[in-house]
């Protein structure tokens, strides 16, 4: 019997995530090279989460922009603004205000 190529989900989601890690660590050491080739990774990244029904890991949430997906980097891109009670980022690409709620 040949079963092998049928991963559970649940090791399928585990693999997911694993290159959903390695990807964004690629597309922040990529950003300065080629920023094109980040938004690919964040993209790709977030077609693989969407895929495997996968949430993307927090820390990560905050480094594409939810409009155009491009990979965002703090001070480059990305601007950061502290509000009360949350914070506001502002991509400099697509010119989209995402919000983020404190969690403290
Ligand atoms: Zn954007």
């Amino acid at each position: 019997m040949k079963r092998k190529h049928l991963l559970k989900p649940v090791k399928q989601q585990k693999i997911a995530l694993e290159r959903i890690n390695i990807l964004f660590r690629e597309a922040k050491s990529m950003f300065r090279e080629d920023p094109r080739l980040s938004d690919k990774y964040a993209r790709l990244a977030r077609k693989i989460a969407m895929k495997y029904k996968v949430k993307i890991p927090a820390r990560y949430r905050r480094n594409f922009c939810r409009h155009c997906l491009a990979y965002l980097m703090p001070g480059k891109n990305l601007r950061v603004r502290a509000q009360r009670g949350h914070m506001v980022y502002y991509c400099l690409n697509c010119k989209h205000i995402s919000r983020f709620v404190y969690n403290k």
